[in-house]
């Protein structure tokens, strides 16, 4: 009775910042103050599983965009959405409102805006296999992350339409600007 039919999917580690790259997380477990809007504007939350702690572990080095774009990886993320897609399919037709998905910007898997890129990044670590070089490479490019370049590509197969918002966590603005966006109440789905 007291449902509101609105939902909202989040990026794995917005809720469980244990599932990040040792040493990246800047919040001790669910990201604060966004996920208290959500909450008390009542939004029911989905929480997508984290495609890379499910493939590599907790003690995973970070990764740049280039080495997961890769068959294997992106069969990995079709896999791995694929029940959450059939979830969101049947609340739309139940005429339940996805008013947004949340990824993480920066990340080379759940980037929306930006991910992070390197052509040099991998191989063996230390000053004789030109580290140094490695890290002098990587940069932030514009670009979608690929769990979420596959989640778009399956969305749209399905004729269905979420609106995509990359959370910067570094960003006040980019807080800012996702909750004035889910104020407006758009859906597109
Ligand atoms: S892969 Fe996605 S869910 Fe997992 S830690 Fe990185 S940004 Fe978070």
């Amino acid at each position: 009775m007291n449902r509101s039919r609105k939902i909202i999917i989040l990026s794995h580690c917005m809720l469980n910042a244990n599932s990040k790259v040792e040493g990246l997380a800047i919040y001790k477990g669910a990201q604060n103050s966004l996920i208290s809007f959500l909450i008390e504007e009542g939004y029911g939350i989905i929480q997508l599983p984290c495609p890379e702690i499910t493939l590599y572990g907790i003690k995973r080095w970070g990764h740049v965009k280039e080495q997961f774009d890769t068959p294997y990886f992106r069969e990995h993320c079709r896999n791995i959405f694929m029940p959450y897609l059939n979830q969101i399919m049947d609340y739309v037709k139940n005429g339940y409102q996805i008013h947004g998905l949340i990824g993480i910007d920066g990340s080379p898997s759940c980037g929306v805006n930006k991910t992070c890129s390197s052509t040099k990044w991998g191989g063996e670590v230390g000053e004789e296999f030109g580290i140094n070089e490695k890290i002098k490479d990587l940069k932030i490019i514009q670009g979608k992350g690929v769990f979420i370049e596959e989640i778009e590509n399956l969305l749209i197969q399905k004729g269905t339409n979420i609106k995509l918002l990359g959370l910067d966590e570094e960003n006040l603005s980019s807080q800012n600007a996702i909750i004035e966006f889910l104020k407006k109440n758009v859906i597109y789905n």
